[in-house]
């Protein structure tokens, strides 16, 4: 431990590829739906409707609501004749959202390190980019919700401030009623974890994993670049002068 460790009084984390994997379960995901639509009468091969399902997400973004509608309406007559498309379309989004929630699970290290940081005067909260309801789901079936402040949950759409802004963090930071220099954001995209949370003067983590935003590179340093949770945890015993019981080990 260094002599005068700096003081934290708030950790925000991320939630998407930082407390659990997305790719993970995405294609196993997204598999599991096209199989259930031509189960239930799609003529298409598994390759070709994965490729038209990648094609419709990234051109209407992962938020939107739509996506086994566009999908139906984008593919061959001869794909979709003679089905109900009604029927192929909530199959999919069933089977989707069957695999998802199964695979979807918080990485161990992370929820240890959670549980014990929530016995400390440390506050835990949230940061997070996308839909309100959605990304609050994920906390709950995540099981993060017991950890952290229910006061320090942000997530863009609700706030109405986008990740990329420094102004968000500044306004976590504010509604925390902390200096900036106190607060720690952890998370793994360089350009909306990163940037914007060490332009407001937070001290950052940059989780850089496995994710998909691993191979980009912030345009501004963070303080400590971690692979993973159990470094955070050494990080914050040894860097940052808080006791944790390593009560998950062994
Ligand atoms: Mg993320």
């Amino acid at each position: 431990m260094s002599a005068n460790p700096p003081e934290l009084k708030v950790i925000f984390l991320d939630i998407d590829d930082t407390l659990f994997g997305t790719s993970d379960f995405v294609v196993e995901a997204r598999t599991k739906a096209v199989e259930a639509m031509i189960a239930r009468g799609l003529k298409a091969e598994v390759p070709e409707v994965l490729q038209e399902l990648a094609e419709v997400v990234a051109e209407f973004g992962s938020n939107d609501d739509h996506h086994y509608n566009r999908l139906m309406k984008r593919l061959p007559e001869s794909a979709t004749a003679g089905a109900n498309h009604d029927l192929l379309v909530v199959a999919g989004v069933i089977a989707y959202h069957n695999a998802k929630w199964k695979k979807l699970k918080i990485r161990p290290e992370a929820e240890a390190l959670l549980r014990d940081l929530a016995a400390t005067d440390l506050r835990l909260g949230v940061i997070s980019a996308g839909l309100v309801h959605k990304q609050m789901e994920k906390l709950l079936r995540l099981g993060v919700d017991r950890f952290i402040d229910h006061k320090l949950l942000f997530i863009t759409h609700e706030v109405g401030i986008a990740k990329s802004n420094p102004r968000l963090y500044t306004r976590c930071a504010e509604v925390a009623g902390v200096p900036t220099d106190q607060v720690m954001h952890v998370g793994d995209h360089p350009y909306h974890d990163v940037d914007p949370a060490n332009a407001a003067g937070f001290r950052t983590v940059w989780i850089r994993g496995t994710g998909k935003h691993s191979k980009n590179l912030p345009k501004t340093e963070p303080n400590h670049i971690l692979d993973d949770f159990v470094a955070l945890r050494g990080l914050l015993d040894e860097e940052y002068g808080i006791p944790l019981e390593r009560r998950n080990r062994g």
